[in-house]
């Protein structure tokens, strides 16, 4: 099984993961998507689509961001990225795919991962959910980045 950092290591490995991903739902391979999947593989920076349009620009100079978000959105739909979405419409994409817990800066809007994940016992103190059946959980973490200042 392929794991994000040997992905990220082998663009060979990247590649061929997406092609599978892609072919498995009926959609093309392009440059484009391959593009905007690399790069949201080799960064944990939690990119918005105008992060990824004026990165990938670099190396595609006609790519647009309509095209960017397409793409992002499609690898989302694959399930290769999750879009991580906040209550003032803006959106994050992240490609760990994995379910890991995010800190958000609550000036700046910075997402970074949380180190270590909840285990069963953890969710389990949350209380019982009759008729609910937990699948995941998705958990944000909000305050202040050293950027913004963490001494208040
Ligand atoms: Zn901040
Ligand atoms: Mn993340």
């Amino acid at each position: 099984m392929l794991t994000r950092s040997t992905v990220a290591e082998s663009s060979a490995g990247a590649e061929h993961m997406l092609r599978e991903a892609l072919e498995a739902n009926g959609q093309r391979f392009t440059e484009q998507r391959s593009a905007v999947y690399r790069y949201l593989l080799g960064t944990d920076a939690h990119p918005t689509a105008d992060d990824v349009f004026t990165s990938v620009r670099g190396q595609l100079p006609d790519i647009s961001l309509a095209t960017v978000y397409k793409s992002l959105e499609t690898l989302v739909g694959c399930g290769l990225a999750v879009k991580l979405t906040y209550g003032d419409g803006s959106a994050r994409y992240d490609g760990r795919t994995d379910p890991h817990p995010h800190a958000r800066c609550l000036d700046c809007g910075a997402v970074i991962d949380v180190p270590g994940r909840l285990d069963g016992a953890a969710l389990a103190c949350l209380g019982p959910l009759p008729g609910f059946a937990v699948e995941s959980y998705r958990l944000e973490l909000v305050g202040h980045c050293e950027n913004c200042g963490t001494d208040r």
